[in-house]
């Protein structure tokens, strides 16, 4: 999503005074090339590493032919111990005519930037897409099943992102039944007891990943799966088959590349060593990379209250933060949820410029227990849209 950052930022020269900003736009096949090739970077890297650690590699489909054997290209290799790491597919709900949307692997691989798209589905992986497209002029309309989008939101985070979607021209429509998928890739929908068609000349199909388990014929390995990923316990261990392991989406906890890294070695030193650790996931930051970004960290306001905490909340708008107003980037909210009496910090929801970033900030806090008074008097360096996380804890 950088370039389309840098795109909306660069159309805002004008107010800074730089002339021509106003006229740009995205090259699509030069934005894809350089996704290519800085993807194939990256594969280059990672496909090494494990040669250079003395590991074979062996490329193929695995499935289990035994609970000890994994057959691959018509040979079986045995192993005391098993990893699994095979990641989530997209989800093709049953809708008449699915064949013709398309998952955001086939988006990312278009000849051509569409003009109009509809996103099946408001969660995190269709509103970034949404967001990115919409901002580079095309017409976008997200169709999300529930009552809100990306419901793990704090409410007022929720709102300001609203906001932003209408302002690059986004059309955001809820309890939304999809019928089907005409040839013409039209989308028939059921809203609010009647039914509305929406034109487009892609459908996007963003209505989550399933963990990609089943493939591997997990049933001839005794695993059992729950909700389509590895049933496992806390040390990432199958609870029906102790000799084999999952990791990342296959395991089905959280869906961030992060958690695959940090499970990988916890895993893999399990099945080898005994299990020695468990995995923690009480402080999780995350983000979604819409435009304007997300991060949180810990309780909403709402969760705080219904677990009956006696929570208050701290907010400040980036307007009136000096780095954001000087860089004109003043939409957005810092929010705090903290306990009353202790000064617990239960949680943090940025949005705006390096929400991504800021947040992560309250996730140290949080993790080192500190108060959120002793944040708030913090030295910070000035300016910074970073700092409006310090004033936020010290209101
Ligand atoms: C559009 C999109 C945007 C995302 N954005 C973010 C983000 O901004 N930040 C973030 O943290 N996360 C993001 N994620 C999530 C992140 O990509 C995943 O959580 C992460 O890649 C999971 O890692 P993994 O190792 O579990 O699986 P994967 O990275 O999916 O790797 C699984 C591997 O297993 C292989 N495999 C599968 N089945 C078999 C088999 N039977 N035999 C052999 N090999 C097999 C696959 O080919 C693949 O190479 C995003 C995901 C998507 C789809």
């Amino acid at each position: 999503m950088s370039t389309i950052e840098l795109l909306t930022r660069a159309r805002r020269g004008k107010e800074m005074g730089i002339k021509g900003a106003e006229n740009l736009s995205l090259d699509w096949p030069a934005v894809i090339a350089r996704k290519d090739d800085i993807v194939a970077r990256w594969s280059t890297g990672k496909n090494a590493a494990p040669t250079k650690l003395g590991i074979p590699v062996l490329r193929g489909r695995g499935t289990f032919a035994s609970p000890h054997a994994i057959a691959v290209g018509g040979r079986n290799f045995s192993a005391d111990k098993f990893v699994i790491a095979t990641g989530s597919k997209p989800a093709r709900p049953a809708i008449p005519g699915v064949e013709l949307g398309i998952t955001s692997d086939e988006l990312l691989h278009l000849k051509r930037q569409p003009r109009e798209l509809v996103v099946v589905g408001g969660g995190f992986i269709g509103l970034e897409f949404g967001f990115a497209l919409a901002w580079a002029e095309t017409k976008v309309t997200v169709l999300q099943s529930g009552p809100q989008i990306a419901p793990a939101l704090d409410d007022e985070i929720r709102e300001i992102l609203l906001a932003a979607a209408k302002q690059a021209g986004m059309t955001i429509k809820t309890n939304v039944k999809v019928n089907r998928i005409a040839q013409d890739k039209t989308i028939e929908a059921e809203i609010g007891g009647g039914v509305e068609k929406f034109a487009a000349d892609e459908v996007l199909l963003a209505t989550g990943r399933p963990s990609n388990v089943e493939p591997l014929n997990p049933r001839a390995g005794g695993i059992e799966l729950d909700r389509g990923a590895v049933n496992v316990n806390e040390y990432l261990q199958s609870v029906s088959a102790p000799h084999v392991y999952a990791v990342g989406d296959a395991a089905g906890k959280h869906q961030h590349s992060p958690v695959a890294w940090y499970e990988g070695p916890i895993a893999a030193n399990n099945a080898l060593k005994g299990n020695e650790q468990r995995i923690d996931f009480s402080v999780f930051p995350s983000a979604i990379f819409t435009i304007p970004a997300i991060g949180q960290v810990g309780l909403t306001e709402k969760e705080a209250l219904n677990r009956g905490l006696k929570a208050k909340v701290s907010k400040l708008s980036y307007d009136s933060n000096p780095a954001a107003g000087v860089r004109a980037e003043t939409e957005g909210m810092v929010k705090i949820v903290y306990e009353e009496g202790t000064e617990r910090i239960l949680g943090a929801h940025v949005i705006g410029a390096h929400a991504e970033d800021i947040v992560q900030i309250a996730a140290v806090a949080i993790k080192g227990g500190l108060k959120k008074s002793a944040v708030g008097a913090m030295h910070y360096v000035f300016p910074t849209i970073g700092g409006a996380i310090f004033d936020t804890m010290a209101s």
